[in-house]
């Protein structure tokens, strides 16, 4: 564990994680200085740090700030290795970390971390529900991407304690010293190939979860892929493979409808109550890291048949009159609405719309044909979901003004053993202001309605 008693410590950016690293080094004792963009007025964040009696620069960057003399600077992962302070701060050679690895260097406990393109969040989830299954104190938190800062959960975590850490590869990016005891690579796919500018960089970032590893650590990862694993070679501690696909009897696998770790038999993949297969990839991640923690098969099992899902993630809402709900608001683009339409078995009544991006829906009309039955769409994408819907021969096709009318469309053109979907293909900012907001209106209407017409009966 650093000291940082009388460090000298530059914050770079505020947002949720610059609050809280700064938080936490003034009160382990370091001369911290926060320096943010946004003009005090502005800013509550900041205010309530001056509050604490730190001191705040706020309203621009400037570079002589950088003449004092610092020896660390924690960096927003927002903010690119381009913008000019990080830049003065490399010539200086002044070492850049991210919130999530000074919450490691202050950890007493244990670390686990969970990367990839996709699936990071529900594997996190999952990982943590079984750690804690049946426990009455949880030992076990989760922390970091998923929504709560890993430096103010670090803080709390005893040493016989795990925090289980959800990294993005921006947090990734530049680390040092972090080093999980048990890492997981869920998967990498093209993205957010913007700020890292190519592929390379962008898988260099993410590789950096295993990069201190010793003989005593584990690297969870992906074998169905042979760039995943030929990646694994790159740890120096134990890989634990979990695979789909491959039977990889080192790890965890799927094999004749049934999930398996090494040779023993855990339980029938069908099991699973989050759709889809790449949710049975997600279940054999957490499956691994269950084992390597000894974590009894009940436990594995137990949640594994009743997680419904991580919220606006393809997850379960209700069933009501043998139409299961699903809110996937979260599908803010074309592949996650992809992975979710391949989800489901039954037909699909989809609502989807939002943000025009300049997306071309074509990609979606060929699983449109296969999975979607009817389609009610709204918002500034819905023409062009109509040009997809038409080119898949929908069986229906209907426009609404907003996402509580498509709702009530939506269940009018229903049959039973159907889903109700949505899955918008599309950013919600044209009606609302995040994700969250547009799931959370989706479920309270589905709610309306099934009540409403419960009591009509
Ligand atoms: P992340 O935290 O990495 O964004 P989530 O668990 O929140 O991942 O899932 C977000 C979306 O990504 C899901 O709704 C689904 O569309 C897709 N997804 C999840 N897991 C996987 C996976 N293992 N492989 C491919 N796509 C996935």
């Amino acid at each position: 564990v650093t000291d940082y008693q009388n460090k000298k410590v530059i914050v770079l950016g505020l947002a949720k994680s610059g609050v809280h690293a700064a938080l936490l080094l003034h009160k382990l004792g370091a001369l911290v200085t926060v320096n943010d963009k946004k003009p005090l007025s502005e800013n509550p964040e900041a205010q309530q740090l001056v509050e604490e009696g730190i001191r705040v620069i706020a309203g621009s960057h400037p570079l002589a700030l950088l003449d004092e003399d610092f020896s660390l600077m924690v960096k927003n992962p927002g903010i690119p290795y381009n913008n000019p302070m990080v830049q003065r701060a490399q010539e200086l050679k002044l070492p850049i970390i991210t919130e999530p690895e000074l919450a490691y260097e202050v950890l007493e406990g244990e670390f686990i971390g969970i990367t990839g393109s996709n699936g990071k969040t529900t594997t996190t989830t999952l990982i943590n529900l079984m750690l804690n299954d049946g426990l009455s104190t949880p030992r076990a938190f989760v922390a970091g991407n998923i929504g709560v800062p890993a430096s103010e959960v670090a803080q709390k975590i005893k040493p016989d304690q795990t925090m289980v850490t959800e990294l993005s590869s921006f947090q990734l990016l530049g680390t040092t010293q972090l080093n999980p005891h048990i890492a997981v690579l869920t998967n990498i796919y093209e993205a957010h190939l913007d700020y890292h500018g190519n592929r390379h960089n962008y898988v260099e970032a993410k590789m950096n979860i295993i990069k201190n590893q010793t003989a005593e650590d584990y690297f969870v990862v992906n074998w169905d892929s042979e760039e995943w694993q030929g990646l694994s070679q790159r740890t120096k501690g134990q890989v634990v493979p979990f695979s789909r696909k491959n039977l990889s009897h080192e790890g965890s696998y799927l094999q004749d409808g049934f999930i398996y770790f090494k040779d023993e038999k855990i339980c029938p993949a069908n099991i699973i109550k989050i759709p889809g297969q790449h949710n049975v990839e997600n279940a054999l991640a957490a499956i691994a890291v269950a084992k390597i923690k000894g974590v009894s098969n009940q436990a594995i099992i137990d949640v594994l048949s009743t997680f419904a899902g991580v919220r606006h993630r393809i997850q379960f809402v209700e069933e009501w009159h043998q139409r299961r709900f699903y809110n996937d608001s979260k599908a803010t683009n074309i592949e996650a609405t992809t992975v979710a339409l391949q989800s489901f078995d039954q037909p699909i009544d989809l609502i989807a719309g939002g943000l025009d991006r300049g997306f071309v829906f074509d990609e979606l009309v060929s699983l449109m044909k296969l999975h979607v039955r009817t389609m009610v769409v709204y918002g500034e994408t819905a023409n062009l979901m109509i040009d997809a819907g038409k080119k898949a021969g929908l069986e229906k096709i209907v426009k609404v003004e907003n996402l509580v009318d498509a709702t009530k469309q939506a269940v009018k053109l229903s049959r039973a053993n159907e889903v109700i979907l949505l899955s918008p293909a599309a950013a919600s900012w044209d009606q609302f202001n995040t994700f969250e907001e547009r799931g959370d209106l989706f479920i309270k209407t589905v709610e309306e309605i099934t009540n409403q017409v419960e009591e009509s009966e």
